[in-house]
């Protein structure tokens, strides 16, 4: 579905233009007509699916064609955590770019002069705020919030909101919004608390849900929890003390796969690399190598993990972790296809072990952990922690003021 079909103003689609989206995800196609309907929604979706687009779009028609003063609040979307605030009002910079949209993000963390900023920016208003929720009630409760003409809430990720801690923060921002409203919910999981948050705040929602495919279940999936700098020698070690014929080891950067096949290499591996840097020519010679048997190994990026054809990859090993679960399922898919069984490792370094944790609550499956090899030393511990509320780094601020570009 085109996005043309949407009937939006030419402005936003300017912005869609310039996005580079030409046809509509299936979270989009579902969620755009009934939010433009003026529906609530209640929607399992993931990250990766489009879903931020899928409640930006609409919300920034409606802004532009109803034309607000662009002072009082018209839209709250509320999100766990100050990295995900940042994308999303990069995402709304980007999509409303054309369009006089001034939009702020408040998340939590920072010092006393980035809440006074925050403060500044929020007497001041804008159409659309993007925040984390104990922040925003901390302003909320100070008195310069203008929340009286809102008509929209978003919460993202509610699931982990909930996880987090923020209910109540939650149910004292709403409190302060009006009554009458349009209410989103995005939620990855639909646990039972959801669902009682989801009856509280909406009104007769329409229920979307775009779930992922799972892995095939006869894949063996394993774990390492590692450091940075065990990742290469534990590789060298996977693959010599196993007999895996076809291995294919994806990297989430170019620099990485160029890095690791040259130790590869060097190691008296023969591996080939496979990224956006090389020719068409020289991918397709490196294939036929690998298909033919010739090239054991193949290190690549995720340009590789979705629709290639090739059926007997024994090994799928994640160097790094992947950036979300569509992606994880796409890449271990690529071994155990057709008749054959397949083997997945997956290599944890600390800083990743959250976004491994995100992926196997999105698959609903406890990856096996394995230990290193003695000769490796002391390996970290799997022990995800949740981002803590309010605390944690420097800066907390931005205000984007996109009005009369
Ligand atoms: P999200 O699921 O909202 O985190 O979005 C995942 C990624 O998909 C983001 O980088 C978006 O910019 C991108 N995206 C969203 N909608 C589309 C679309 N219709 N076409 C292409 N990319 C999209």
């Amino acid at each position: 579905m085109k996005f043309t079909e949407f009937g939006f103003d030419g402005r936003l689609m300017e912005g869609i233009e310039a996005s580079n989206y030409e046809d509509a995800t299936p979270v989009q196609q579902q969620v755009i007509p009934l939010i433009l309907k003026g529906k609530d929604i209640i929607a399992s979706a993931q990250t990766g699916t489009g879903k931020t687009a899928a409640f930006l779009l609409p919300l920034i028609n409606r802004i532009i064609t109803e034309h607000t003063d662009g002072i009082t609040i018209t839209v709250l979307v509320i999100v766990p955590t100050r990295e995900l605030a940042i994308q999303i009002a990069q995402h709304l910079e980007g999509l409303s770019y054309f369009t006089s949209i001034s939009s702020i993000a408040v998340f939590g963390g920072g010092d006393g002069n980035a809440f006074v900023q925050e403060k500044k920016a929020l007497s001041m208003g804008a159409d659309i705020v993007v925040c984390t929720p104990g922040k925003m009630m901390s302003h909320i409760k100070m008195g310069y919030v203008k929340l009286d003409n809102l008509k929209y809430l978003v919460l993202d990720e509610a699931d982990r909101m909930l996880d987090m801690g923020f209910f109540d923060d939650i149910m004292f921002i709403i409190k302060h919004l009006p009554a009458k409203r349009q209410n989103l919910l995005f939620s990855a999981t639909m646990p039972p608390k959801i669902r009682q948050l989801a009856r509280s705040i909406l009104h007769e929602p329409a229920e979307i849900n775009i779930s992922i495919s799972k892995p095939p279940e006869k894949i063996i999936q394993q774990a390492y929890m590692v450091y940075d700098a065990q990742k290469i020698p534990l590789i060298l070690h996977l693959l010599k003390e196993n007999n895996f014929k076809t291995v294919l080891i994806f990297c989430s950067s170019k620099l990485n796969v160029k890095a690791l096949t040259r130790d590869l290499k060097r190691n008296g591996i023969k591996a080939g690399e496979i990224h956006s840097d090389l020719e068409q020519e020289s991918r397709e010679d490196i294939l036929i190598q690998y298909k033919s048997g010739r090239l054991p190994v193949l290190v690549a990026t995720d340009i590789l993990s979705r629709g290639i054809d090739i059926d007997n990859i024994d090994l799928v090993i994640n160097f790094d972790v992947p950036h979300d679960g569509e992606d994880y399922v796409h890449r271990i898919g690529r071994t155990a296809r057709a008749e054959a069984d397949g083997t997945a490792f997956t290599l944890v370094s600390v800083k990743e072990q959250r976004k491994f944790l995100a992926i196997e609550k999105l698959l609903e499956k406890v990856v096996q952990k394995m230990p290193l090899p003695e000769a490796f030393g002391e390996q970290p511990s799997y022990n995800p922690i949740f981002e803590k509320r309010g605390g944690g780094k420097k800066k907390s601020f931005q205000h984007r003021g996109v009005r009369n570009k």
